[in-house]
């Protein structure tokens, strides 16, 4: 793979053996669509490192061999893609990035990272916006980036919102990120200018630790994406920007409680198509409802029928990403019985007592958050949500065995 940037221009060439369809780290398969992307509202002057990563997190899953950079990287980060990709880099020459203070947000909008937020009340925020890529028809004009964007805005935050046609590059499954750390590509090349040390992200416990989404559905202590000591764990932190998770250790049910009593409780979005506010129609829509019903304890409210797709989609047998939210609005919401989510009852014996851990916090999630973000963390914790006992972790650590 040869990589070059063009400012904040990124065009990459693949090598004889390099192949148009990779995996990302979660092992799905992505297939390129074009070779070009652009990343605008960033400087192009950050540290060679930082344009590397940035560009990795981007062709990771077509790179087999070896990856040529336009200018230097650190020996650190070339170890990194060695140890982590088996992939050589090159040249190598620049003297490593050093660690900067901030502590910055990658801000979606969504519950997660809202949680992560009301952690961290001091922190900027880096708000990903996609936007249109000129070579590429854009199918999906319903995600509506720029609903988000505002919201973002309407925070009060510090914010610094990077626009990018980087998820055009895909052609399969659909345009979305070549690896879930593209997301923070701009993040990266702001980082110098924003003195970052460390990027958090609102990747929660089922992300982290019971390999939810697309991913194993099993425990992960050594997931790949998220894990400091993963491939990508390393990566970051070789370029003096480790990842930070300061709700890896929660379920989805505390972040929802978390982003609805924040101050930014009006500015949570998590749907990607609704204006005026979520359409509740979307899959997405359905599935944080039911956490947000069984945390305020009430009847779920969707206009879906038990017929839709998006909804039989929650209930299918086990296993599934999220179905640990599933089971827990089983357990929660009044009524449910007699919703649209009843038929979910056939798969599951959910009570309170056995969906309780997802209410507290795993402590090894604290005890991988680089310091000096794991007492503020592990205080907010200790004081929210309690740690799980013992037994409560072994729940974690026996998911999907
Ligand atoms: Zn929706």
């Amino acid at each position: 793979m040869r990589v070059s940037w063009d400012g904040a221009r990124l065009a990459f060439r693949l090598d004889p053996e390099d192949e148009i369809t990779g995996r990302a780290a979660d092992g799905h398969p992505v297939k390129l669509r074009i070779a070009e992307c652009a990343i605008g509202g960033v400087p192009d002057d950050a540290h060679p490192d930082l344009f590397a990563v940035a560009a990795w997190t981007v062709v990771a899953p077509w790179t087999r061999k070896r990856v040529t950079f336009d200018r230097a990287v650190s020996e650190r980060v070339a170890e990194a893609l060695h140890d982590g990709w088996g992939v050589e880099a090159e040249p190598v020459r620049a003297e490593p990035r050093r660690q900067g203070r901030v502590l910055a947000i990658s801000y979606s909008g969504g519950a997660d990272s809202v949680a992560a937020a009301a952690i961290f009340p001091e922190a900027p925020f880096v708000h990903f916006r996609r936007a249109p890529h000129p070579r590429v028809p854009n199918r999906w004009t319903h995600y509506r980036s720029d609903v988000l964007a505002e919201l973002a805005r309407r925070t009060g935050r510090e914010l610094t919102t990077v626009t990018s046609d980087l998820e055009f590059t895909l052609a399969e499954p659909r345009p979305g990120y070549p690896e879930h750390h593209a997301v923070a590509a701009g993040a990266l090349l702001l980082a110098d200018r924003m003195d970052l040390g460390g990027l958090a992200f609102g990747y929660e416990l089922g992300s982290r630790w019971l390999g939810g989404d697309r991913y194993l559905l099993r425990f992960t202590p050594d997931n790949p994406m998220w894990a400091p000591h993963g491939q990508w764990g390393r990566l970051f932190a070789a370029a003096g920007v480790p990842i930070v998770l300061p709700v890896g250790g929660v379920s989805e049910a505390v972040t929802m409680r978390l982003a609805l009593g924040s101050e930014l409780r009006d500015q949570v979005r998590w749907c990607l198509r609704g204006t005026d506010g979520p359409c509740r129609t979307c899959g997405k829509c359905l599935y944080k409802e039911i956490i947000q019903a069984a945390v305020e304890r009430r009847p779920l409210d969707t206009p879906l029928t038990a017929d839709r797709a998006v909804v039989r989609k929650w209930l299918r047998r086990p296993p599934y990403g999220g179905m640990e939210m599933i089971e827990y609005g089983l357990a929660r919401i009044p009524g449910v019985e007699e919703s649209v989510l009843a038929g979910a009852l056939d798969h599951f014996a959910a009570t309170e007592a056995s969906t309780g851990w997802l209410e507290h916090c795993y402590p090894p999630a604290l005890a991988e958050i680089p310091e000096p973000w794991r007492e503020p963390v592990s205080a907010f914790m200790a004081d929210d949500t309690g740690l799980m006992t013992p037994a409560q972790a072994r729940r974690v650590e026996e998911w999907g065995s």
